[in-house]
């Protein structure tokens, strides 16, 4: 992992724009947000006339390299409409350069890292010393909060956010947010919940409501991660080399998802086996493969099967055993089903389909 400070900046309607962007950045499974800085109000470069400007800065860890980082913000850009007419001045709605990245100094596509700019101008030194102040920047690795000192009266504090503790603290970042600003997450879909919250005879500009379609739209983003996740990226290489021919079990894997009939949550306990051929897989991997296939619309049946089907693909095993007990709100909750009882589906494969007694073995050691 390295760190890297990006800068944010937005002249049109950037009191909405600069929110959402830093709200993109904390949802990609890319980046760990380690700090955010206030927000500061500039005057934007260039010919006179122009809009200002609102900026700030975060502090990021990535696996990503700087140039993989850099693309990445650009297609958050493209996202939130901005358009690159090769201008230098023109008004931006969303600006996300990467001015720093630890042990790295060089040219990507005409874009110099570190920004030459940031011992120039007040609105690129002074949030990026807010988050990495000891930042050692330029020839002489002058720390970054020497550098912004000279710039900090120049420039005025927008908004009320006090730059966030590093590590560890991305609520507090997130708190913040959603007390300084009227922020948006995805307006499409904020605009479908609210309808259907009318719909429904609610009032969606009750207080309670204000921010619920918001709320909900982060929800199902992260209830529904599962799309947007792979089963390679998960793995990442966890796979070793191994003589062992014993049945690995992991047991009592807890999932989550969504009955993709009604939308309600279904949720319970995985029990995955295999039996090893020549190579295994870090046992937490497990659970992320379950995860990857549990944070989408599922039918219970289906999920057993992929989740099987991924074991069978990533280690190439003599034989894989998926056992699932869910339990289904939309039975549970319309009376459908008797409280407490829940649906079990199997998946076996090779050997635990072939062999009665290493079915029997991993049914006894999960305890059915
Ligand atoms: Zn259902």
């Amino acid at each position: 992992m390295s760190r890297a400070v990006v800068s944010l900046g937005s002249n049109i309607d950037p009191e909405r724009h600069l929110p959402t962007a830093l709200a993109r950045i904390g949802a990609r499974p890319e980046l760990e947000v380690v700090a955010t800085s206030p927000v500061y109000r500039t005057a934007a470069v260039g010919p006179s006339g122009q809009p200002e400007f609102l900026n700030a800065a975060v502090l990021l860890e990535t696996a990503l390299d700087p140039a993989a980082l850099r693309e990445l913000m650009r297609s958050i850009e493209a996202e939130m409409g901005r358009r690159r007419t090769g201008e230098a001045y023109e008004p931006r709605v969303i600006d996300l350069d990467v001015i720093l990245y630890e042990g790295f100094a060089g040219e990507i596509d005409g874009t110099h890292i570190p920004d030459p700019d940031i011992g120039e101008h007040a609105h690129l030194a002074v949030p990026a010393a807010d988050v990495a102040p000891d930042w050692g920047y330029g020839d002489d690795v002058t720390p970054l909060r020497v550098i912004a000192e000279p710039f900090r009266n120049r420039i005025e504090r927008q908004m009320s956010t006090e730059p966030t503790p590093l590590r560890g603290e991305r609520y507090a970042t997130e708190r913040e947010m959603e007390a300084a600003v009227d922020e948006v997450f995805d307006p499409e879909l904020e605009a479908n919940v609210r309808a259907i919250l009318a719909k429904l005879g609610e009032e969606p500009d009750r207080e309670g409501l204000l921010r619920t379609p918001l709320r909900v739209a982060k929800a199902l983003e992260f209830l529904t991660s599962g799309y947007s996740t792979s089963v390679e990226e998960v793995v990442n290489n966890a796979i070793f080399e191994s003589d062992a021919d014993e049945m690995v079990l992991v047991k009592d894997v807890e999932f989550y998802s969504l009955c993709e009939h009604h939308m309600l949550p279904f949720f319970g306990r995985a029990h995955v086996a295999y039996m090893p051929n020549k190579k295994i897989i870090g046992l937490s991997k497990i659970a992320r493969i379950v995860d990857v296939f549990a944070r989408r619309l599922q039918v219970q049946e289906r999920l057993t099967n992929q989740i099987a089907d991924a074991i069978e693909q990533a280690v190439d095993p003599h034989g894989v055993a998926v056992v699932m007990e869910g339990s289904h709100f939309c039975m549970l909750m319309r009376g459908v089903q008797k409280q407490g009882s829940s649906m079990v589906t199997s998946a076996m494969r090779g050997g635990f389909k072939e062999n009665p007694s290493s079915r029997a073995e991993f049914l006894d050691l999960i305890g059915r």
